[in-house]
């Protein structure tokens, strides 16, 4: 027997359907790496993504052909979100930060047939173009270029008089390549409906907390992790989006004054690079509602200090793999009359899950083994749920660890408290095993990054002959700022287990980062590969 209900499938058009009709005027600003601001409104973003469709379907785009992207954040870049999947396409965001090996397996995995790039990969596009293999379009987002077809131009040909292309809710809309550490990059396709769901459960109050009135400025780059779900979910609520093709400090900074921003959202170098700017020339944040941040633990110090300013701060988790938001950090009941340690310290952990996501963690060596929620006992975290990747795009079997049961392994390490709130404290790819015990290189980089003459931190494993693993601390030092491996140590020892004290702490100009500015520990290894650790240890009795 069916419901009585009308036949309604959810399809990501219907959210700029509702954005153009309920909030058409509700502005989209962008602001040019040269400082050039354009402002349209949502309106206007359907007017173009509708032309896009049209001229896409023009040049034979249809039903799940890929369209890759190589944009930046603006305007339109975001009409590119509807353009490609109103025309039944599949949007494909490709991150330009990765390596030219990936660029050129991944545009051909993915098997785009058109690319929108910004005039500012042109020497990228120059240089892959012979290498891809399907991309038979070129669009630069910028202007006419050599061998592609300007945006406006190319979209100024339609006359917008068209309907979206019709399908069904499981139907796929949007692929993400997740560049991990190890291996090819892997595709995520995102359906409409999970897709849909996902902007709906990170718009909600415990979430993202998005509404008409938001003024969101997403840092977090249109091709990383399909930008949080922020587009998708900004159409929905009909927020003002603010876009900037810079990230530098002082440039956001202004915008948020200049727009009213009330929700920035960016990962933890994002926030340490503002709060360390504005240590430098001291200034104020402005007055923003929420700060979000994910992709990486957020440390103590961050937290306080935005919080200081009055800002509610979200500290998410979650992966390409799961749309990405899986958990957020929920303020529980009673909020109010903590005092402001204890609100600092429950944004600390990673949060609690979105329903109806579901997460729960086994041991480490028998993924059999359930670990009781009990906030103290860590184990391989697993999540499940309608916005969790079930089989990697053109993958032969599924992802998951557990198929009937459809859990997906996060490779994340983590506690799960009684009241659901997960703390992540290691990767199963990166943790450091001494005596027989985990060490939590996470917690180790998260302490010596509080340190004041500490940029960055990473923790990595070496062979020891008696303990199996012992860490060392890689560091690199802020501009002008000195400590000693001693002096970090005495620091740390304050922080963590005596006997998770790095053997070593090694000075570096730089740490390697992968394509979407993590630490890459693959590289860091092969940087160390022929390393001894010390004889006398730096660690403090
Ligand atoms: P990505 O798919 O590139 O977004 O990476 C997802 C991974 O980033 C997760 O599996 C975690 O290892 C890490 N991650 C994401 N959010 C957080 C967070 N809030 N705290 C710590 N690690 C995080």
């Amino acid at each position: 027997m069916l419901g009585g209900m009308q036949d309604w499938d959810l399809r990501v058009s219907a959210l700029l359907d509702h954005a153009a009709r309920e909030h058409g005027a509700r502005e989209i600003v962008s602001r040019a790496a040269d400082g050039t601001e354009t402002r349209t409104d949502w309106a206007g973003i359907r007017h173009d993504a509708v032309r896009m469709a049209q001229a896409l379907r023009r040049l034979g785009i249809g039903k799940a052909d890929r369209v890759g992207t190589l944009g930046m954040n603006h305007s339109r870049h975001l009409a590119t979100w509807w353009g490609a999947t109103g025309a039944g396409g599949v949007l494909h965001t490709i991150n330009p930060r990765l390596f030219d090996d990936q660029l050129e397996y991944i545009a051909n995995h993915a098997e785009d047939r058109v690319l929108l790039y910004d005039a500012a990969f042109q020497p990228l596009v120059d240089r892959l173009r012979p290498r891809w293999t399907t991309i038979a379009h070129y669009v630069c987002f910028d202007g006419p270029a050599p061998d592609a077809v300007g945006f406006d131009e190319w979209i100024a040909a339609e006359d917008g008089d068209a309907v979206w292309e019709p399908g069904g809710e499981r139907d796929p809309c949007m692929l993400c390549y997740t560049s991990g550490t190890t291996g090819h990059p892997k595709g995520v396709l995102y359906e409409h409906r999970s897709t849909l769901l996902h902007a709906m459960a990170v718009s909600l109050p415990d979430a993202l907390a998005l509404r008409s009135r938001s003024c969101v400025l997403p840092v977090v780059p249109m091709f990383h992790a399909a930008n949080w779900g922020l587009s998708w979910a900004g159409a929905m609520v009909g927020a003002k989006f603010v876009f900037s093709a810079s990230n530098e400090a002082a440039v956001l900074l202004d915008l948020m004054r200049r727009e009213k921003v009330t929700l920035v959202a960016g990962v933890p170098t994002v926030w340490l690079t503002l709060l360390q700017h504005l240590e430098a020339t001291g200034g104020t944040l402005p007055p923003i509602e929420h700060a979000v941040s994910g992709g990486s633990a957020l440390p103590a110090a961050v937290i306080e200090a935005v919080m200081r300013t009055g800002a509610r701060v979200t500290h998410a988790w979650g992966m390409t793999e799961t749309s990405p938001v899986a958990t957020t950090s929920v303020e529980p009941p009673g909020w109010d009359e903590l005092d402001f340690a204890a609100q600092v310290a429950a944004k600390v952990p990673q949060g609690r899950a979105l329903f109806p996501i579901q997460l729960r963690a086994v041991d480490l060596d028998d993924p059999h083994m359930v670990v009781p929620r009990d906030g103290t006992s860590a184990g391989a975290l697993q999540v499940r749920g309608p916005w969790a990747v079930k089989r990697y795009f053109k993958a032969h079997k599924d992802a998951m660890h557990d198929d009937a049961e459809q859990w997906f392994d996060t490779g994340d390490v983590a506690t799960i408290g009684p009241d659901g709130t997960v703390r992540l404290t290691d990767r199963t790819k990166d943790v450091i095993k001494s005596g027989g015990e985990w060490i939590s290189s996470v917690e180790l980089e998260n302490a010596a990054v509080a340190h004041p003459a500490v940029a960055e931190a990473a923790a990595i494993g070496m062979p020891h002959p008696r303990w199996g693993e012992r860490p060392i601390l890689v560091v690199v030092r802020k501009p002008g700022m000195d400590v000693s491996g001693a002096e970090l140590c005495a620091f740390l020892a304050g922080h963590v287990a005596k006997w998770w004290l790095p053997d070593a702490v090694e000075f570096v100009d730089a740490i390697p980062h992968t394509g979407t500015g993590k630490i890459s520990k693959k590289d860091l290894r092969e940087q160390f590969r022929d390393y001894v650790l010390p004889e006398a240890s730096v660690r403090i009795a």
